[in-house]
């Protein structure tokens, strides 16, 4: 755990107790600072006081004298309205930071890789930091994504953390500098929370203010808000861009046209290595993150092979197109975390003979924008409340199943792909739901896919 001594005995507030939150309290009473911590719901403060926080209501605090407020990324304070503790703290001046920016006070020597972007950020982080890990860099990665950034270890110059980044904590940042810095694509999302698309576009926008002096920005040519980012870098800052694409082949940057990857960092347009391959990172949105990955690596100064070795040994991410096992000739792909028809879509463009599983709490729009793509599909097996909807989408142009259950999901699809015989057959678990009908979250939807999965008739792990 880093500690941020620079704050000793200065007064922070912490606003929001949730993991992040709770985590920056606890390493900034560690580190000597006075912490006022607070949450606006009442089992979060309880929570908070429970682990020895002391919960103070900044609303009658003095604050004359208070130097920071960490500010929890999930709580707006923008938009879409303003928040009444946020407004008052920038009218007296006082910065309102996320614990990215603390990290970057406890450990301001180490080197530091920020990865943003609309989709692929969690595949990006721990893909790159695998293969920083592959060549042998001391890496801890985290942020956004499973560790909170105080609760990784300290570095020194030794040392690079890899971190995710949402949106909600890029238009926080205050104090991080970034020697490397990523983003994958900008697609609308949060729109509610950045008060439009110009505000959301500006937030990712954000990240290429905020590079260390020498730091290169990777940056996909691939949709017009990312080319609007780099264009503008490149008109108003000498930072170093290197764009990377996988529609077209980009001078002095990493494509992955039809899924082999070039490295034209050099002008030198070299075949490096076919994204095809590898198992674990399927489809083209994983060749756009594949190419981030080795821009980002290669920025480093870590060797082409090497990069290689740490894209063919990723072991890939829970619950996104993760091959749980084959048995029989039929594969079981765990894609719990395509809780929208987009994500479903990446999914469903890899595979050609699919035994596909989906249901829970539906989104708007369901499941019509995958219509083109039902020729893929040998028969659907529903799930949960969406059931019924999704029936009236797949009348008469998929055959399907009404299940219920995952456990009679997963049991008709095996008996029917079994029964079809096809080659290439793949029994997928891409809801294009909410699990909350049924499961405690998309996480304990995946992992009851996998144990039913396990406990099949000669299964192999991970084949
Ligand atoms: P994030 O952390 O940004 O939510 P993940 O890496 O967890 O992204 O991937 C979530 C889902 O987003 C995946 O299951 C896949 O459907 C989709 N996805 C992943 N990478 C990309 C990409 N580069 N472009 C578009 N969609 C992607």
């Amino acid at each position: 755990m880093a500690l941020v001594s620079i704050l000793q005995g200065k007064k922070v507030a912490v606003m929001g107790l949730g993991k992040s939150g709770t985590s920056a309290a606890r390493v900034l009473m560690e580190s000597g600072a006075i912490v006022l911590a607070w949450d606006d719901k009442p089992e979060a403060r309880a929570a908070g006081q429970a682990a020895g926080l002391s919960i103070v209501d900044p609303a009658g605090a003095d604050l004359s004298d208070l130097r920071l407020v960490v500010w929890s990324p999930g709580i707006p304070h923008t938009h879409p309205h303003p928040h009444p503790f946020a407004e008052r703290v920038r009218r007296l001046g006082i910065p309102l930071v996320c614990d990215i920016d603390l990290l970057a006070m406890a450990a301001p020597a180490a080197r530091f890789v920020g990865i943003t972007g609309t989709n692929g950020k969690s595949t990006t982080t721990t893909l790159a930091g695998h293969i920083f890990q592959a060549g042998g860099r001391l890496t801890a990665t985290g942020g956004n994504l499973g560790t909170p950034a105080l609760d990784l270890p300290a570095f020194d110059s030794e040392g690079t953390y890899v971190l995710e980044l949402s949106s909600y904590q890029l238009e926080l940042l205050d104090r991080a500098g970034f020697d490397i810095a990523v983003l994958l694509n900008v697609t609308p999302d949060h729109l509610g929370r950045h008060g439009g698309m110009q505000g959301y576009v500006a937030a990712k926008a954000g990240l290429f203010g905020r590079m260390r002096p020498g730091g290169v920005a990777v940056i996909s040519v691939d949709d017009e808000p990312s080319r609007g980012i780099r264009e503008h870098l490149r008109r108003t800052d000498d930072a170093f861009v290197v764009p990377i694409s996988v529609e077209r082949q980009v001078p002095g940057g990493v494509s992955a046209v039809e899924g082999i990857l070039v490295d034209d960092c050099d002008g030198l347009a070299m075949a490096i290595i076919d994204l095809r391959t590898l198992p674990r990172l399927p489809g083209r949105h994983n060749w756009q993150n594949a190419c981030a990955a080795y821009a980002a690596a290669r920025a480093a100064g870590i060797a082409a092979e090497t990069i290689c070795d740490g894209l063919r040994s990723y072991p890939g991410l829970a619950h996104r197109q993760e091959l749980v096992a084959v048995v029989d000739g039929v594969a079981y792909v765990n894609d719990s975390k395509a809780t929208n028809a987009d994500a479903v879509e990446k999914a469903l463009l890899c595979y050609d003979n699919v035994y596909w599983i989906l249901g829970g709490q539906s989104k708007e729009g369901g499941i019509t924008s995958l219509v083109p793509l039902f020729p893929r599909i040998r028969q659907a097996f529903l799930i949960g409340q969406a059931a019924e909807e999704f029936a009236a989408t797949l009348e008469g142009k998929v055959a399907f199943a009404h299940c219920q259950t995952l456990e009679a999901a997963v049991a008709q699809a095996r008996a029917q792909a079994l029964a079809d015989g096809r080659a290439g057959a793949v029994v997928l678990l891409s809801p294009a739901c909410a699990s909350w009908d049924q499961f405690a979250s998309f996480e304990h939807r995946g992992d009851s896919f996998r144990r039913l999965v396990s406990a099949l008739p000669g299964v192999r792990r991970n084949a």
